[in-house]
């Protein structure tokens, strides 16, 4: 394998899919384990800080852009393990460089049932972990065997199970406890030979009604339909998907915020909404919340604004600032804490260093 190029004052907008952010001072794509040490090792020598960069569709770069190294992770490779594990599935290592809705679709077309409801979430492979991503009734960490990563601490190769990897909604180690620590090389996904699709979600079951049950082909094809119409399917030409997709978490609320909530919303005439999949843990929904604060679908000046489809993506209308998506986050998080008492937290990742009204997360 070739050694590593580094490429100076990179543009990061085109490499999200907000299409926003300056330049990375340095970047380097890696195509193998090797690149990635040698990049590392680059950034160490230099001091620089480091940014792993994987499809950047949850990203919001400053406008400064990225003052030290982005790492794009470009390692391929679908590989299929021979043997069942203790559950009977069939275990897929996976380049952390992969086109994720590329694995999807693979497995799918295989009949192999345990992603198919994450269809149509973009970015890559190596980006699933981190998050934790989920969508329709089916999270990542259902079907994570193991994570292969480069730990910053030591430089050394590991393989973390999944146990160790901490998810939970929107969360694992990778963006709490241990952030900035692990870069993921591989992950790899147990999947079930012929299994059923996972119709749980309120829209798909809807979508599925009075017909007969559905095959995983069918299940991918609901997904993305469902998804396309919530602008949560990057569609060439589609305004609305240029976005980092939903903008916020749904918060989870303590008995008593939530007590408080549901009075606040009595008093308005309203009743929380309550959804089987968020009532467990007294998640609430953002788009609910946000919609209610005086921020409708469609909501927007000007570069910036609200997805016309979807209350919690905010979208670039085209030529958008980081500065102008920060003004609008600012001003939702303002009005539905002030309304509703509860304080919204980005999911999106932020990016740089720019000085915005509460600040940039340096993310190194
Ligand atoms: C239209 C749209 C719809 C979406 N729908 C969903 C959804 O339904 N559910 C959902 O959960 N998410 C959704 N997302 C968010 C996003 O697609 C996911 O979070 C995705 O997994 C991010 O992966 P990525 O490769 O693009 O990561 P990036 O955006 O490049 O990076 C995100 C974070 O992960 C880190 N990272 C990325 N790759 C690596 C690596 N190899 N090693 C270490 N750290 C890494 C980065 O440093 C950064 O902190 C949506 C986004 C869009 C634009």
């Amino acid at each position: 394998m070739n050694s590593m190029l580094v490429q100076e004052n990179i543009p990061l907008a085109p490499l999200t899919t907000f299409d926003i952010g300056g330049p990375a001072r340095y970047f380097v794509e890696a195509k193998s384990i090797g690149h990635v040490q040698e990049a590392v090792a680059f950034a160490r020598s230099r001091d620089l800080p480091l940014f792993v960069l994987g499809g950047g569709s949850n990203l919001l770069v400053s406008d400064e852009g990225w003052p030290g190294l982005v790492l794009k992770i470009a390692i391929q490779g679908i590989d299929q393990r021979a043997g069942l594990d203790e559950s009977g599935r069939v275990l897929f290592h996976v380049g952390a460089g992969e086109c994720w809705d590329k694995f999807v679709s693979r497995a799918v077309a295989s009949r192999y049932a345990g992603v198919e409801c994450l269809s149509g979430i973009p970015g890559s492979v190596g980006g699933t972990p981190v998050q934790n991503v989920g969508a329709y009734g089916q999270e990542v960490s259902e079907t994570i065997s193991s994570v292969q990563v480069i730990d910053l601490k030591d430089n050394q190769v590991r393989e973390l199970c999944a146990e160790v990897c901490g998810f939970g909604y929107r969360c694992s180690i990778f963006n709490t406890s241990e952030r900035g620590r692990f870069i993921v090389l591989r992950v790899t996904y147990a999947l079930t030979p012929d299994g059923a699709p996972r119709v749980t979600y309120t829209d798909l079951k809807r979508h599925f009604e009075g017909r007969e049950p559905p095959n995983l082909a069918e299940t991918r094809e609901a997904v993305r339909h469902i998804r396309a119409l919530k602008g949560m399917l990057i569609v060439p030409g589609d305004p609305d998907s240029k976005s980092a997709g939903s903008f916020f978490k749904n918060p989870v609320l303590s008995e008593e915020q939530h007590e408080d909530l549901k009075c606040r919303a009595a008093a308005r005439g309203l009743t929380l909404p309550s959804y089987p999949a968020l009532e467990t843990r007294k998640k609430v929904s953002a788009a609910w919340l946000v919609e209610r604060s005086g921020f409708a679908r469609g909501f927007g000046f000007g570069r910036v604004g609200i997805s016309s489809k979807h209350a919690l993506a905010i979208v670039n209308r085209g030529g958008a600032t980081a500065a102008d998506v920060f003004a609008l986050k600012d001003q939702i998080q303002h009005r539905v804490e002030e309304i509703w008492g509860v304080r919204l937290e980005p999911e999106a990742v932020l990016v740089g260093t720019q000085t915005a009204p509460d600040g940039f997360a340096k993310t190194t």
